[in-house]
């Protein structure tokens, strides 16, 4: 059985609840990635073996709420980067605009 990051799931988790919110300019599966990634790499691992201790795992994090807004914070800043310069499609059709300023 794989190493699993439960991490992963509470992230996008929290990304897709509070998506609305970010005011993201683009939110295909590219940028939600990148929000991701950029997220993940902030915040600690949580590695579990077994997938059925998953969702146990995921509400322990809800419920320390300390975890949860650090968690969130750290989404949120990772939209603020992705935003601010998007690596999909969005940005490419964006470009012309750009070069006008
Ligand atoms: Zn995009």
């Amino acid at each position: 059985m794989p190493v699993e990051n439960v991490m992963e799931k509470v992230v996008r988790d929290v990304l897709l609840k509070h998506k609305d919110e970010l005011h993201l300019p683009c939110t295909c599966a590219h940028c939600l990635d990148d929000i991701m990634a950029l997220a993940l790499n902030q915040l600690p691992p949580r590695y579990i073996v077994n997938n059925e201790l998953s969702p146990y795992v995921r509400a322990s994090h809800v419920a320390d709420h300390q975890g949860a807004t650090n968690i969130l914070l750290t989404v949120t800043k990772a939209a603020g980067i992705v935003s601010a310069n998007p690596r999909c499609e969005w940005n490419k059709t964006n470009d012309l605009n750009k070069n006008k300023f």
